[in-house]
């Protein structure tokens, strides 16, 4: 089922015609309205009218993160205030928060893309759906919300937290579809099973989870352990929020919603195109948004776009699941890898809880990391010595074949780890720089 049938499955050339027509039309209004990308371009000697085809679009300069937070809060805006009806950040305690705005026309355009998302995932009006995401400056709980609700869903703004709050409204508002963040998704699937309700008590069916990197295993587990289909949704908030791509229930992959964003992928070193179908940085030039467009934000998101069509019929380009952030990326004894490696194989070991922690200090010169694994049920103090014995050492030598180096692993009870709101904390990094 589609949502906006003649947009999702549109022909390839009328869609690389659109690109062209929408690129133009979003370069000229930054031309002339945002100082920043004016100065940019000026600097470059480019004017938007040498960007005659889309094979021009490298030689348009990036935008990214730092751009977006020197300009804060409002100098990327590209109508005046007054044309304004909504405002969100993104989250980051550490650093100044990127702050967007949106026109009229922008939150019509992203509940209808929310409202494409949330029915390739299986939503429907006849649908009761929860979002348990937080309401606030976040674009997670409004964005699924206005898109929920545009579908003529029933929405519950249950916002996030209070897990055992959270189902006991799924238990008695007959809650079909769950929509949260997928390390939220398997705490409640957790305390489901510790509450002793079984699954046969709730009405769910859906699961559309996104807003951070998860594992193929973990999706396992989230459906099997609360009998749903769970889709991954993917956005964020300096290109919109949720809602840039989705997964239909094929489950192989985000279409991404093209006709309002423009995709690249690049080597994030060279920051050249990779080969198609190669794995790289998520780029994304915004070709409909009012207030805050955007030419070629650098996500630091690292994906690869998968050509081959999808049998649900849509032609939009699938993405493959974020692998990581290029700023997430960890680099223990000189090797490099992602949090999601080590999530991957944790999901493939029998025992293992959903949630896990790296470690890492520095012994001397040397870094050490020790991955924490919460257990799936709970251990007891004979237990821990024989049987999670095992268990740590099955986990440290699988992890030492997949990472090529060793590093400690401890069993800790289930639920023993910290989290940081709706999000596992997945690294403690205890090195200085
Ligand atoms: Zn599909």
């Amino acid at each position: 089922m589609y949502w906006e049938p003649d947009k999702e499955c549109m022909d390839r050339e009328e869609l690389e015609q659109l690109h062209i027509e929408r690129l133009q039309s979003t370069l000229t209004r930054v031309y002339a309205h945002v100082p920043f990308y004016r100065k940019k371009f000026d600097q470059m000697g480019i004017t938007p009218e040498d960007i005659g085809s889309l094979s021009d679009l490298s030689r348009l300069p990036f935008t990214t993160k730092d751009d977006v937070r020197g300009n804060y809060p409002y100098g990327l805006f590209a109508v005046p205030l007054r044309e304004v009806v909504r405002i969100h950040a993104s989250s980051g305690t550490t650093e100044t928060a990127a702050v967007v705005g949106y026109t009229r026309n922008d939150i019509k355009m992203w509940s209808n893309l929310m409202a494409r998302v949330l029915t390739a995932g299986g939503v429907t009006k006849d649908d009761v759906v929860q979002v348990a995401f937080g309401y606030g400056l976040f674009t997670g709980g409004f964005g699924l919300h206005y898109g929920a609700e545009r579908i003529g869903a029933s929405v519950i703004p249950a916002s996030a937290g209070n897990t055992a709050r959270q189902i006991k409204i799924m238990k008695d508002f007959k809650t079909t579809a769950l929509v949260c963040t997928p390390s939220y998704a398997a705490l409640v699937a957790g305390t489901v099973r510790e509450m002793g309700i079984p699954v046969s008590a709730l009405s769910l069916k859906y699961g559309l989870f996104g807003g951070e990197p998860w594992s193929e295993g973990m999706r396992q587990e989230i459906q099997d352990s609360l009998g749903i289909v769970a889709t991954d949704n993917y956005g964020l908030t300096e290109v919109l929020g949720p809602g840039v791509s989705g997964e239909c229930l094929e489950r192989n992959g985000l279409h991404i919603s093209e006709d309002h964003f423009l995709v690249e992928v690049i080597d994030p070193e060279t920051l050249l195109p990779v080969p198609p179908g190669r794995k790289g940085e998520l780029v994304i030039t915004t070709l409909t948004k009012e207030a805050f467009p955007m030419i070629r934000y650098r996500t630091r998101d690292l994906t690869r776009l998968l050509p081959e069509p999808c049998p649900c019929g849509r032609t939009g380009r699938r993405m493959s699941r974020v692998a990581g952030r290029t700023d997430d990326m960890l680099i223990i004894k000189g090797v490099k890898f992602f949090p999601s490696q080590v999530e991957s194989l944790i999901f493939e070991i029998e025992g293992t809880g959903p949630n896990y922690q790296i470690v890492i200090d520095r012994k001397g010169a040397m870094d050490h990391a020790t991955v924490l694994v919460e257990a799936a049920e709970a251990i007891s103090f004979d237990q821990e010595r024989r049987q999670s014995g095992t268990l740590a050492e099955t986990i440290r030598k699988r992890l030492a074949h997949e990472l090529g180096f060793s590093v400690d692993v401890k069993l800790v009870e289930k639920q023993a780890l910290e989290r940081s709101g709706e999000k596992g904390k997945r690294v403690v990094d205890n090195r200085k720089f």
